[in-house]
Formats: structure tokens, sequence, C-alpha cells
């Protein structure tokens, strides 16, 4: 049994024993890739690109991809006091031992954590360090310019990853044995893929020309830890074509391409049965542009009923009447829309189409569907902006104030990013900055509008290290000697570490942070996006001039893809065949509760007893009720809802369990749809989807009784210690304890116990078979 400091916060980050995680039994020859999100296990744990290259390279033979993520702090403190290294979840094999070790990169504040992770896992953080070990390979969104970074990496990949990672692992396993530098020229040789020790040269990125054709993760290995995107991730497009001027993601990731509905209703059901998710998130760059989305959502709302939807990214006028109503019947966590400015004259040079009427003729059929609440979000820093742009946003919240719908105005600086046409604009300073958020707090006072705003140094910080080249390398590894990390994380971002680093540097930050002359060399155009700089440059003109551009959906700007409008429209793929095929003809003016059906369908009460022993003793409460609601819904139970627009199952369970303390008679009661009773063959399907040390012991037909408050626990120490002894340990080395009171957190804490587990008190005679049976 795994077993790590009691002091450690949330260690089941640590243990590797989510349900659908990959276990291998590694042969020789075998080629072994450690995928590491920059991150912690939460946030990592969100990310749906990690779980499509890992169920990808999982898929290989020969080849076994386990997961690792940045540790938190006491953990590091840990790891560091014993000199012991960071390792892979699945198989905990130290990163220096892996062949491949592979970063995500996807946010600016991260690159600190690869640094840290690198030198926890014994590899030295330079490249041109590195004389064996694995191969370090940087991708993920921030490679569009790796510049500042790029000497960590051995090699670079530049876009979409997928099939270029397959190529790599391929060819690694073909050439093993042979020298590092061998291998690291020839995979640098691969399109779109480049190794800094190689020198520069012009990259090109790549995109999934079919995204039809490419894999999507059915399987996601299900975090024990409530991750923050906790809920199945379905990718319905990738790319975006509305063109908004400011947006990396806009341009660094075209051309637009969208997923086939059908595959796409086989891919929910599919991963629904595999992981039981009470939530799914149709994932898109605005989701609301998917040519399909109201028969998708209809297939969700009629075949998984006690699902919830969530659209991460709408943009106002995209999202029709019809899919509100469907939508609305289950959806979840409420509107997002991204407004950006407050004035048509700026979203016009921001080349943000949207329909402010739309959104506000939309509200009664929001309130309707039980909606109290929208975010609105908006940037400030743009360099049109003037002072009554700000006063608009007092007109713009007024509708919803007069329709009792609560506004949460979120507030961002706007930073602008390299391959974008606002690439060569100055990021506002931040006292500029400053002023205009006092503004539009200001516009939105008495409105009973709660205004959150992004922390403005985080955002030129950001802005420095995406705009920046080379001459931040040596930031880095200062940063990385002063043991800067986590940095994501409010309370470990300290902005005067690099205020005091840039103030001996004469005028470098104002050099990466100002405005770019238009004959001026990026740094970061040594990589092709396939979008020409001269159409760039173009669309800044056009913004200067307050002109749109049509996006791609209706025809192509020529932005030098060569993807082609007919083409594009080819891409979407929603035909007249899938629509009727997915059968969601018509909306209903039912309410989520409605919809569920409870009134009709027979329900009867189970109470599940389960185990939760060995590793899983780390998974907090919380986390335990939704893994074994996971299990429930993954072998195909359906429960029953209560409440009337955002219903939920009602359940009731034994009293909470501290975390580290182990047990075999834990229980949950639930409400269960259309069966009598849980036989073998139902509890096995539950058992598949729950994390390594967990088992369902039992499931009998009603609510709980008094029995589930009648336990004690089994205290397993050295001898010598005060209580009940109920037997002494073989050889004298252990003594099993039996203790009826109360202060149990502190027992464990106390750390003179091994192991503490509770045990139902009416078997208090059989523990030694319980031992035998589920705990050791
Ligand atoms: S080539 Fe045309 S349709 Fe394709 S991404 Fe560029 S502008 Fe859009």
């Amino acid at each position: 049994m795994f077993s790590i400091p009691r002091n450690v916060t949330r260690p089941a980050r640590y243990m590797g024993i989510e349900p659908n995680r990959v276990l291998k039994q590694p042969e020789k020859g075998d080629v072994r890739f450690a995928l590491c999100y920059p991150d912690v296990y939460e946030i990592g744990m969100s990310y749906l690109g990690h779980f499509l290259l890992y169920e990808l390279m999982n898929n290989l033979e020969g080849v076994w991809c386990e997961r690792c993520f940045a540790p938190w702090h006491d953990m590091e403190d840990y790891l560091r006091k014993g000199d012991r290294s960071l390792f892979t979840l699945e198989s905990r094999t130290p990163l220096c031992e892996m062949d491949l070790v592979g970063f995500s990169l996807t946010y600016e504040m991260n690159v600190t954590n690869v640094l840290n992770m690198l030198s926890l896992g014994n590899i030295p953080i330079k490249a041109e360090e590195r004389q064996k070990g694995p191969i370090v390979i940087g991708g993920g969104p921030l490679m569009l310019n790796p510049t500042p970074f790029q000497p960590f990496f051995d090699l670079i990949v530049v876009g979409e990853a997928e099939d270029v990672l397959v190529e790599i692992v391929t060819r690694v396993k073909a050439m093993k044995g042979l020298p590092r530098s061998r291998i690291i020229e020839e995979l640098a040789g691969l399109e779109g893929v480049f190794s800094p020790l190689l020198g520069k040269k012009a990259v090109k990125r790549l995109y999934v020309e079919d995204l039809n054709a490419s894999y999507h993760p059915v399987r996601p290995p299900i975090p024990v830890v409530g991750s923050v995107h906790n809920r199945l991730n379905i990718e319905i497009s990738r790319g975006c074509g509305n063109g908004c001027r400011f947006c990396i993601a806009g341009y660094g990731y075209r051309p637009y391409r969208e997923r086939d509905p059908l595959r796409l209703a086989e891919i929910i059901d599919r991963a629904t049965k595999e992981t039981g998710y009470e939530e799914i998130s149709l994932l898109s760059l605005s989701s609301g542009d998917y040519s399909c989305l109201s028969s998708l959502i209809g297939h969700v709302r009629s075949k998984h009923k006690d699902i919830s939807l969530s659209l991460p990214s709408l943009k106002i006028g995209s999202i029709a009447e019809e899919e509100i109503e469907l939508l609305g019947r289950g959806a979840k966590g409420g509107f997002t829309f991204a407004l950006e400015t407050s004035t048509a004259e700026l979203r016009d040079r921001l080349n943000k189409d949207i329909q402010i009427e739309s959104l506000i003729s939309h509200l009664p059929l929001l309130k309707r569907h039980g909606w109290r609440k929208v975010k609105l979000y908006f940037m400030v820093g743009f360099p049109w902006e003037k002072e009554e742009d700000f006063m608009a946003i007092r007109d713009l919240i007024t509708p919803f104030v007069r329709n009792r719908i609560e506004v949460n105005l979120s507030v961002s600086p706007f930073t602008p990013k390299p391959h974008t046409p606002f690439q060569w604009l100055a990021m506002e300073d931040e006292a500029g900055l400053r002023e205009k958020i006092r503004l539009v707090r200001k516009a939105a006072a008495g409105k009973g509008v709660k205004v959150k705003v992004r922390d403005i140094r985080t955002s030129i910080i950001e802005a420095l290290i995406s705009r920046g080249d080379g001459r931040l390398f040596p930031l880095f590894e200062e940063l990385h000697r002063s043991r800067v990390r986590l940095e994501a994380w409010g309370e470990c971002f300290n902005p005067d570490i690099y205020d005091e680093w840039l103030r001996g540097r004469n005028g470098l930050g104002e050099s990466i942070l100002g405005a770019r002359d238009a004959n001026q060399t990026l740094p970061w155009d040594f990589i092709d996006t396939g979008v020409d700089k001269s159409f760039l440059r173009e669309e800044l003109e056009r913004a200067e001039g307050k002109e749109k551009t049509a996006n791609c959906y209706r025809s192509c700007a020529g932005c030098g893809l060569s993807c082609g409008a007919p083409r594009q429209e080819a891409l979407r793929c929603c035909t007249q065949d899938s629509t009727s095929y997915l059968g969601v003809e018509g909306t209903s003016s039912q309410t989520p509760g409605e919809m569920a059906g409870q009134s009709e369908a027979a329900y009867t009460t189970f109470t599940i007893r389960y185990s939760k022993c060995g590793d899983s003793r780390y998974i907090g409460h919380l986390d335990t009720i939704d893994i074994v609601l996971r299990a429930v819904r993954a072998a195909g139970i359906s429960l029953k809802m209560h409440g009337k627009y955002h219903p939920k199952p009602r359940v009731s369970l034994s009293p909470a369990l501290p975390v580290g303390i182990e047990s075999t008679c834990e229980m949950l009661e639930i409400e269960a749809e259309g069966i009598n009773s849980m036989d073998s063959s139902l509890i096995g399907k539950m058992d598949r989807c729950l994390p390594k040390g967990m088992r369902i012991m039992g499931a009998t037909r009603g609510g709980m009784d008094s029995t589930h408050n009648d336990f004690g626990y089994l205290l397993v120490g050295e001898t010598g210690l005060e209580g009940e002894v109920l037997r002494t340990g073989n050889g004298g080395s252990r003594t099993f304890y039996l203790w009826q009171g109360t202060n149990i957190k502190e027992l464990w804490l106390s750390g003179k116990y091994e192991r503490i587990v509770k045990i139902d008190n009416r078997r208090i005679d059989g523990f030694r078979a319980d031992y035998q049976r589920n705990i050791q």
C-alpha cells in the first residue's frame, strides 16, 4: 500500500487509482511516455487534450503512456526532503526513467511548473545539459511562440499533436538503443516538430484536416479529487470561423472543423457508459456555431435524461430559441456570453459579430426555463476605448436588471497575442488598465451587478511571456532558482519578482510589451500558422477603419490557409439525415423535472454498502459520493431526479469518513428507476467504475436503517498503545485495537496508527475475516 505523509493535502491526487486508468506490463523495448500537465491534478484532469493523447497512445501496442501532474507545495517538500523523484501516477516510475516526457503548455503562468517538475523528476532543466535520460517534448497552445522557453525542451511540437505524437512514439520504439542525439535529430525532421538544440528553422503548424477521422477519447480516467471541470468533455468542433481580431485561439486553431453529430452521439453514448458522468460539456471555441447543435442537445436530452448539459462558450445570436428550449430543460451552470465591449463601434473594430438585441429578446425565454443569472465577459485595454464606451455598459445591463436576471460581469485586461491582427498593438500599462476598470465599476454601480476583475499584473506578465523572446530565458532560470512555481494560484504569484528582474534590464519589458513596428521581424514569425502575415496586417488596418470582415461560415476572407469557404461548408456536416436520425424535431415546454418523468416512472430505494480501503482511503468524502453515483450511472441505473429546473438525485449517506480512514461499511441510499433488485452482474458493472481499493459489498432494497450508525474502528499499530486490544499480531509487531470514540481524525493525524478501519459493530467478531478479505 502506497503511503504518503498525513499532512499532505488532497493525497488522492498522487495515488493513481482512478477508474479507467491504463495499467500495462511493459516489456523490454516498449516505449514509456510520461504525459505531464504542468499544474495540479484538478486542473490537468479537466483538460480534454490530455485524455485524447493518453488514450491514443495507450491504444498502441508496446507503448505505455502514464500521467504526471505538478505536486502541491506539501507533496513537493516531502519529495525533496526524502530525495524522492516526481513519479508517474500509474506505475510510480520516476520521470527520469521514462523514455519520453511530454508537457502540454496551455497557460503562460505554468512555464515555471515545467522547470520544477523536471528538476523534481531528476531531469536537468536545460536541454543542452541532458546527455541521457528521457527526451523532453513541449507542446500545446503556448508553442505558437516558444522562443522565451524553448531551451528547456529537446523537441517542440507546434499545433495539434495527436498524429505526430503517434509517429514520434512509433519511431522511438523502432530506434530504441540508438544514441539520444540521433533520435532527437530524426524526430526533429518531422513536420510540425523542431529541436531547439539543432537551431532554428521555419516550422509549420500542424492541424488535423479531417476531424471525423481523428480519435476522440471515450474512456478517460475519472478524477478521484474533484477536478475544475468535473464532467464529460465532448469536443464537437475545432477552430473558430468568427475571426475575432484579438483571439489567438481563433487564429491559431484555424480552420473551423466539425465532428459528425452521428459519430458524436455514439461517442456520448459510449463515454457515458464508461464514466457515469452526470454532466456533459459540448466543447468548442464557440459552441453555438456548431451546425447540428439542436440535434445533438436533443440526443442527450432524450437518451440521457438525468445528465445535464453545458455549453462553455456562447456567442450571442449563435444559439437559437429552439436550442435554449432544449438546453433549458437540463442545462447546468447558466449562460455565459462574451460581449468583450459595450458599443457596436468597438465590436466592429474587434470583428466581434454579435447582436445584443437577440440576447435581450431571449431574456424572457431564459427566465421561463429557470435561469436567473448570466455571466457577461468584457475586456478592457484596447487602444480605441473612450470614457463613453465604459459608460455604455450601464445601458447594456439595464434590460437584465429590469428582467430581474442577476448579472455577473467578468472583466479581463486585453493582452495582444502573437499571430493575431493585434500582435502589433501595445499592452496597456497598469495605470491605464486600473482607470478603465474604475470606469467599468462606476458604470455598473447601483445596478446590483457583481463585477469580477482579472488580476492586472498577472495579465501583464502573461503578455510578457506570450510576446517574449530568447531574452526572457534567463528570467525563467532565475525564477526556477528562486523556487517560483504554481503561479496560476493567486497565493503563489508574486509579480514583484518579475518587476525586479526587469528593472535591471534597460527597457526590456517595454520593448516586449510595447507596440511593434509593421516591418519588424517578430520572434514568433518562424512559426507558420498558415495565416499570412499580410492578412493579419490588413485585418489590423480594417480594425483601425472600423471595418468588419465576414466570418468563415459565410465566405472566405482569404487568410492564407486556403481551406476555402465552399470546403468549409462541406466540413459543417449536419445533414438532414443526421437530424432526423437523432430524432429531435420540435420542442417542449416541460421543465427539467417534468422531463425526467419522475411522476410516472417506478423508482425503488436501495442502500448500497461499499468498502473504501487501501489507496482509496485518501479520497475525500464528497468525491467519494460523486464516484459511487458515477459507478451507479455507469452501470446503466437511472436515478430519480428532484427539482423543477435544475434536478438532482436525492441521496442519503453514512457519516463522513475522514481522509486516511478506511472502511468496510460505508452506505449510500439512492432512488433507482426501473429495477427491483441489484444482482451480481449489476454490482460487477458498478465495481468496474470504482477506483482501486473501493468495492461494492452489496445492495439491499429499502432505505438506510439505524445500522449505518452502529460502527467502531479497528486500529492497527505498534504494541504498547492504549485501547481495547482485540488481537496481537503475528510476531508481536502489530496490535489490533477496537476504538468506539469519536476523535478518530486526531488519532489518525497523531501518526501512532498505521491503519484505521471503520467496521460494522455487528461484525466485530468476524473482523479477522474482514481484515483478510477487504483490508489486506
Ligand atoms: S481560408 Fe478562408 S475559410 Fe479558411 S480559415 Fe481562412 S478565411 Fe476562413
